[in-house]
């Protein structure tokens, strides 16, 4: 079964407001096994909402508005709908009496235009609003089923919890939605999907879907299917070849991000970590540090962006810098030492490159840069050449400089 939500109010086209009630709801239906197949987000127009839920009934079986049911002029959801459905708003005197009392309760009297709050679309079921003085509607209409729902997300979240559920589940049909997320570091978006697309293009159930970061990409496989075993089951023949095709490439399955695998393995080996950075500025740092719990293995570091700087806290040799420069295989070595040495910690990573715009030479052109690990058993070096403006070549360092230690600690294992 599909839905589609539609996200009321002007206020949501602002850049202050995201529409959050959509992503609540989708989860929540998605749990019954219903496809959430488009959302809209409209703004107080009257035609353009009315539109809206035709275009929505015409293909799907679940419409679900949230907002626009408050008192004032620009709450225009019930008029839309009733528009829609060429229903009449019918006067419900029993609602505007509870609200009357609501006030009274708080020693207020009620403004006039709450009664709008009282119109209730011909047909439909009232839903209650334990939080707020809008009631929300349930209106089936041939087949099929519109529901509005307030705004305000806590008030949404109620009547959706205890309202909507116990009526969904007894017309939707039972399926389940699950999913696996894989999650990839040190690999090309391109290269990866020439990879796996043989294994997953054969499937239409589970869907597959590529998500790409700066040297991170998720891949989320989701099966529809009747029963959990059978979804299970889906899943595990596709994402099986995907994993052997992959191998160690795979940091997480289960939605961990690289920092917190990171901090897994280091606490499994009661090892601990330092960095010494310089282009990335302390990203790396930021990074390991916000996962909880991070104090059990994260001991500190540098940002050492000056030559001074390097020689300074990081005991850099200054022959060092004046013979290969700061963005250097032989620095990039003395800055992971340093930090290892001076902090006494296990393993330390160091980042030094060109992240641009400026500053790149013909020999080390922007994008350049070194990352280096020191371990007990001595220090690796890896070059490599990050494409992109400064940001995603930052990102790509430290998501770089995490995976190099994340695959050192897995071998070990
Ligand atoms: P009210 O009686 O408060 O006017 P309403 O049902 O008319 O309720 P809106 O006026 O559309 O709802 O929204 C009220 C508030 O709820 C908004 O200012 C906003 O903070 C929040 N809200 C509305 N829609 C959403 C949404 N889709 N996602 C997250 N928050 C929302
Ligand atoms: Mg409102």
């Amino acid at each position: 079964m599909n839905a589609e939500i539609v996200a009321v109010g002007s206020e949501m086209l602002t850049p202050q407001r995201v529409d959050t009630n959509s992503l609540y709801l989708t989860a929540e239906l998605n749990n019954l096994g219903v496809e959430v197949v488009t959302k809209y987000v409209i703004g107080d127009h009257l035609v353009l909402l009315a539109s809206a839920v035709r275009l929505a009934l015409s293909r799907s079986e679940i419409v679900i508005l949230s907002g626009g049911l408050g008192p004032t002029e620009d709450d225009l959801t019930r008029d839309a709908v009733a528009e829609a459905l060429e229903r009449k708003l019918i006067y419900h005197p029993e609602i505007a009496e509870a609200l009357e009392q609501r006030f009274a309760r708080l020693n207020r009297k009620m403004a006039e235009v709450n009664k709008r709050q009282a119109f209730i679309i011909d047909g439909a079921a009232i839903l209650p609003n334990e939080r707020g003085t809008a009631p929300g509607q349930w209106i089936e209409e041939s087949g099929a089923v519109v529901v509005l729902l307030p705004g305000p997300p806590h008030e949404l979240k109620a009547m959706f919890e205890r309202q909507c559920l116990p009526r969904l589940s007894r017309i939707v049909p039972s399926e389940v939605i699950r999913t696996v997320e894989l999650r990839v570091a040190g690999m090309g978006e391109s290269d990866l999907d020439q990879l796996i697309a043989p294994v997953y293009k054969k499937y239409q159930n589970p869907a597959t879907t590529i998500l790409a970061a700066a040297g991170d990409i998720q891949i989320h496989l989701r099966a529809r299917c009747g029963t959990e075993s059978e979804a299970q089951a889906l899943l595990a023949e596709v994402a099986g070849p995907i994993e052997l095709l992959l191998g160690e490439r795979i940091y997480s399955r289960t939605g961990e991000t690289i920092e917190a695998v990171v901090g897994d393995l280091l606490r499994a080996s009661s090892a601990t970590v330092s960095v010494a950075e310089s282009c990335t500025g302390g990203m790396l740092g930021e990074r390991l540090t916000s996962t909880p719990g991070s104090s059990d293995y994260f001991v500190g570091g540098f940002i050492t962006y000056s030559d001074e700087m390097k020689i300074e806290m990081l005991g850099v040799p200054p022959e060092v810098l004046a013979e290969h420069g700061a963005v250097s295989k032989e620095t990039a070595e003395a800055m992971a030492n340093g930090a290892r040495r001076r902090t006494r910690s296990t393993y330390a990573l160091s980042i030094t490159g060109v992240a641009g715009p400026d500053g790149g030479t013909e020999a080390k052109p922007v994008g350049t840069a070194y990352i280096g690990l020191a371990t007990p058993s001595g220090t690796e070096i890896l070059k490599r050449q990050f494409l992109g403006d400064r940001a995603r070549i930052r990102s790509f360092a430290a998501q770089f400089a995490l995976d190099f230690l994340r695959r050192r600690l897995s071998t070990r294992g």
